[in-house]
């Protein structure tokens, strides 16, 4: 496996592929890497060639000073595991790298409604960061195949966006959520959580099972209140359990009119916010 800082190196090394046409797979994260990430990575490897992961925690996409600064940090462990996995190539470039003074980064595309609800509404400017970090890397890396996970089903919708509206010569490729033993669903900020408060997080989870078949009997909206109500219960504080169209995001008005209806939420442990979704139709 090989370990580039720098654009040029990387841009050198990924050339060996271009020039033979061999498709390049990107799994881009932010490190404190887990099950999930490398879920990811795998599914590279099965359909491309090469992959590139890249370590990067992006300062431009965090809104608050305190969540970047308290966001975990575990290079070695993550080498290591890349490795393990076969992973063939990582990046792990520093701030100035990635937004060298004077180059224009940020990204002019209108979201429209997908950026508005959810980690839109509770995360403003997010997006803009998001959007702005994977444009750059696409532009470095170049490959055909972009993985990402269903976990930050938002994140998905905006970058596959992004990718159609700017014509981006990428196949942006949804990955399942790969979850602890207990429903949690795999995320670097569990580290920051006790073994207690990862126990009673798993209720996020089981309150996204619930709300399937709650939504037997009960409208969308009664659902989210529903939900909103049994996750306070548990002494969890969620900030919104939404009930949205898969593809839009808007509230759904019923569960026959979209083509797909995705329950999403956030709630926060202890000082840790920690989102998750379930799609339901
Ligand atoms: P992050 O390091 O949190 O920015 O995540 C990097 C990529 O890994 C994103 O595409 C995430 O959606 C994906 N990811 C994070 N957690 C999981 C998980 N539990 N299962 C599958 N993919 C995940």
């Amino acid at each position: 496996m090989y370990l580039f800082k720098k654009i040029s190196s990387l841009r050198r090394y990924l050339e060996l592929f271009r020039n033979k046409n061999r498709p390049i797979g990107f799994v881009p994260t932010m490190g404190a890497l887990h099950e999930g990430h490398l879920s990811l990575v795998r599914q590279s490897l099965e359909a491309a060639q090469c992959t590139v992961s890249s370590i990067f925690v992006n300062p431009t996409q965090f809104n608050q000073a305190s969540d970047l600064e308290k966001y975990p940090r575990t290079p070695t462990t993550d080498l290591t595991m890349l490795y393990k996995a076969g992973c063939h190539a990582v990046f792990m470039p520093s701030v100035e790298e990635v937004y060298p003074p004077g180059l224009e980064t940020q990204v002019e595309v209108d979201f429209g409604p997908l950026a508005l609800p959810m980690e839109g509404r509770f995360r403003p400017g997010h997006f803009d960061g998001v959007a702005q970090v994977v444009k750059r890397l696409l532009d470095i890396v170049e490959p055909q195949k972009l993985f990402m996970g269903q976990k930050d089903y938002q994140q998905f919708l905006i970058v596959q966006h992004m990718a159609r509206t700017l014509e981006l010569p990428v196949e942006v490729i949804s990955c399942p959520i790969v979850r602890e033993k207990n429903g949690l669903a795999m995320s670097s900020r569990n580290q920051r959580l006790s073994p207690e408060q990862r126990e009673r997080a798993a209720a996020l989870y089981q309150t996204l099972q619930q709300a399937a078949s709650w939504a037997r009997q009960l409208s969308p909206r009664e659902v989210e209140a529903k939900a909103m109500e049994h996750l306070k219960s548990l002494g969890l504080e969620p900030e919104y359990f939404e009930l949205a169209d898969g593809q839009t995001l808007q509230p759904v008005p019923d569960y026959s009119s979209p083509a797909s209806v995705v329950a999403c939420a956030a709630i926060w442990v202890g000082g840790v916010r920690l989102i998750d979704n379930l799609i339901l139709k």
